[in-house]
């Protein structure tokens, strides 16, 4: 019997998104920083408490941003996980910085940050955290650390809007923290995303930076009575129809945030037999961490072909995938990067893991079909 095809993303959209842009270009404010911005940098800045919130492309280039600001020179060092995302490390090597792999937690899949002060030298300047699938990394040994030896900390949060670690929200907790408002994202507006300013010292600089090395914004504050060039800087600044589709997420957030909740529950009930009986490991999320429905993976027995597992999937019908490779192990990782320690649980759990379809309007029946045909092939 032919069944029906079950994609592993469809982007949620709200409803309100073409009304708010329409109003965007009714209102022929069009390039950055109009009223739709103005509402998504308070809407951040209150729910995160962070002290400057600045929309910007893209996660990644939240991180060119947060980079940038840190002054990092030629050969300083950044420490990171190697399960993430290039971006973590693109923003810092595109600075000249190198990047230092560090293995992940076998429980949550983040930064071990037993690890971290092993591999710390003279030239290290910053910690990058990554809160994978919304997921909080131990951030209070992470800021005793920064603290001790005198680093920044940049919080990869492109998974992480709406999480929180002992109720700290998930990229308002280091000096820097990034959020991602790609398509593949919770909370999205196609391409999109922020930096969160935690450090208020850093504040007008990344405002700076962001409109292309110019006091533009304190310009159009009336601060100063014209605006010239001050620093280096970028163009990373989003249009304002782009913030004002954000804008009708961001107002949704809260229910966007309980349905994906609902799905993930309903997984992670779904799948407990069969970590009963030792056919996967479901995620693990620590009690003083409130996650985001962000994703939902699980991880194969070692030996199990992960490959053989995603095509029967595919077979019938259901895509499920693979997450990172790595980045140690890829061409750009070995050339600009280098390792601490064996990296044994980011080459084990990174070719064990696949992801599960997860979108809202996933129904609790395909749901089920996805968990017993996964059974089905691991129970063989
Ligand atoms: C999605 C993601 C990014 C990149 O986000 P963009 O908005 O596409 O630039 C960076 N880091 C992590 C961990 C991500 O999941």
């Amino acid at each position: 019997m032919a069944s029906e095809f079950i994609p592993f993303n469809r982007p949620y959209t709200t409803g309100k998104e073409q009304g708010y842009i329409q109003d965007a270009l009714e209102s022929l404010h069009l390039s950055g920083d109009g009223r739709f911005t103005k509402l998504c940098h308070q809407w951040l800045e209150q729910r995160t408490g962070c002290a400057k919130a600045l929309l910007t492309h893209s996660c990644t280039s939240a991180l060119d941003l947060a980079a940038i600001l840190l002054d990092l020179r030629s050969g300083d060092e950044v420490i990171m996980p190697s399960f993430t995302f290039v971006s973590t490390a693109n923003a810092f090597v595109l600075r000249g910085a190198i990047p230092v792999f560090v293995d992940i937690r076998e429980d949550t899949l983040n930064l071990d940050e037993r690890q971290i002060e092993a591999a710390i030298t003279s030239r290290t300047r910053a910690i990058a955290p990554v809160h994978y699938a919304g997921v909080g990394c131990e951030m209070d040994p992470i800021v005793a650390i920064a603290k001790r030896h005198n680093l920044r900390i940049v919080e990869d949060a492109a998974q992480g809007i709406m999480a929180n670690y002992k109720g700290k929200p998930l990229g308002a907790i280091g000096d820097l923290g990034s959020f991602s408002f790609h398509e593949t994202k919770n909370i999205m507006s196609g391409e999109g995303g922020a930096l969160l300013v935690n450090d208020p010292t850093l504040g007008l600089r990344a405002e700076i930076i962001r409109e292309k090395g110019t006091d533009r914004g304190r310009f159009f504050r009336g601060e100063v009575d014209k605006y010239t060039w001050q620093d280096v800087g970028s163009s990373l600044l989003p249009s304002d129809p782009t913030a004002a589709f954000l804008w009708a997420q961001l107002e949704d957030a809260e229910h966007i945030t309980s349905e994906r909740l609902a799905i993930w529950e309903r997984y992670h009930a779904m799948l407990a037999p069969l970590e009963q009986r030792g056919l996967l490991r479901r995620p693990v999320v620590p009690g003083h961490c409130t996650h985001n429905g962000h994703l939902y993976y699980v991880l194969l027995p070692q030996g199990t072909n992960r490959d053989a597992v995603l095509g029967k999937l595919w077979e019938a019908e259901i895509s499920a995938v693979f997450h990172y490779v790595p980045l140690h192990s890829s061409p750009a990782g070995r050339r600009f990067g280098r390792t601490h320690g064996d990296l044994a649980h980011t080459t084990d759990l990174s070719e064990r893991l696949i992801r599960l379809p997860f979108w809202i309007g996933l129904q609790e029946t395909q749901q089920q079909r996805i968990c017993e045909t996964l059974g089905a092939i691991l129970g063989r």
